[in-house]
């Protein structure tokens, strides 16, 4: 048995704490690159939406590197989300590779956990006792290094924007993923949050600067991978902009299993606050950008960016009603449509011109 899983944002680093904690043969899908896209998009239907197509390449590379065994997110209607396992499998079946295919379920109810434990039986004859008395271990690392990874990368929002070297948060970032992906059991994890927390705050800063304020709203795929937005958090930050975002694995995750305190009244602020515009929940995060983005408004945040990949059903939705919500609330809203033929330049230009149009509304205001 091989595992293997989709490649999103930092999701790698704690599913491969995960198998290897639990001595699970893993194998980790190889960076999303130009290459991963093109195979996605030669095996799909032009009209889906992007995530489906990007982890469609995610599978197909780790199939070929030797991976036999994919685990896969789970979701329910209305989102396409929730059909991307049973089209996935097929395309897979007709381009001749073999696999074998675990879904975990969105929500623990009877029917999912039996549809699972039919999925795992070939799969658990070959786990040993071993694997099953560490595994409730292993997913506590997997645990403390997601939320590792989180807390990194909010450090490096808050820090980006007033570095004095631009690009250097960014490498002290990646440094810090890279020790805490290698760090193995709780002492090293802990030694690696804790240089990593100072590694970062460390970067050297420009005490002068005035960072503009913008959220980050969107599908949560293209928020959340950086691959797929092309970096536009990075990128946002080296323009000067201190960035946040609500869209994180812990807030999906903890949203599944009814957790989450303080994340999961946050998102239910911002479920209400939509309604405003929006009469029942319409799938997907669509709710939450609108919502998300008239409390952002009330807030004081100098503007939101959107970010949808091309095709998506709830973000299409939420990007017309976004215009609405920009003139009512006086907020400014960059959307981005992202798909397979998007280049940085245009990404970096249309971020540019918002920036500039920000700082003229903040000096305007003055
Ligand atoms: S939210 Fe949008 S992009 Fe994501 S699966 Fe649903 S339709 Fe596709």
């Amino acid at each position: 048995m091989r595992v293997t899983f989709p490649r999103l944002g930092t999701m790698h680093i704690f599913c491969k704490a995960i198998a290897e904690t639990a001595g699970i043969p893993y194998l980790v899908p190889p960076k999303t690159s130009r290459k991963t896209l093109a195979l996605g998009v030669k095996s799909s239907n032009e009209c889906i939406c992007l995530p489906f197509k990007v982890i469609l390449g995610n599978f197909i590379e780790a199939l070929q590197m030797g991976a036999d065994t994919i685990v896969m997110v789970g979701s329910g209607p209305p989102c396409r989300l929730g059909l991307y396992d049973l089209v996935h499998k097929v395309i897979l079946e007709d381009l001749g590779l073999h696999y074998r295919w675990l879904t975990i379920p969105p929500r623990l109810t009877w029917d999912a956990l039996m549809k699972n434990y039919q999925e795992t039986k070939p799969l658990r004859k070959e786990l040993t006792l071993k694997n099953y008395l560490t595994f409730p271990y292993a997913l506590y690392i997997g645990w403390r290094k997601m939320l590792a990874t989180e807390r990194l990368e909010k450090l490096a929002m808050v820090a980006r924007p007033r570095e004095a070297t631009k690009g250097s948060t960014q490498r002290n970032l990646q440094r810090t993923l890279h020790m805490l992906d290698e760090a193995k059991g709780g002492k090293e994890i802990s030694e690696a949050i804790r240089d990593g927390e100072k590694i970062i705050q460390d970067t050297e800063q420009d005490p002068g600067r005035r960072p503009l304020k913008v959220a980050i709203v969107g599908e949560l795929y293209t928020v959340m991978d950086s691959d797929i937005n092309r970096g536009v958090e990075q990128r946002l930050g080296e323009l000067g902009v201190a960035v946040t975002r609500t869209s994180w694995f812990s807030t999906h995750i903890g949203r599944s299993l009814g957790l989450g305190g303080e994340q999961k009244r946050e998102r239910l602020r911002f479920y209400q606050a939509s309604l405003e515009y929006l009469g029942y929940d319409v799938g997907g995060e669509c709710n939450v950008s609108v919502g998300e983005t008239i409390i952002r408004a009330k807030e004081g945040y100098d503007g939101v960016v959107h970010l949808m990949p091309f095709s998506c059903m709830p973000e299409t939705t939420a990007a017309a009603i976004l215009k609405q919500v920009s003139k009512d609330h006086h907020i400014p809203v960059l959307t981005l449509i992202l798909d397979e033929q998007d280049v940085e330049g245009r990404i970096q230009t249309l971020l540019e011109a918002f920036v500039d149009m920000l700082l003229w509304r903040r000096e305007k205001e003055v």
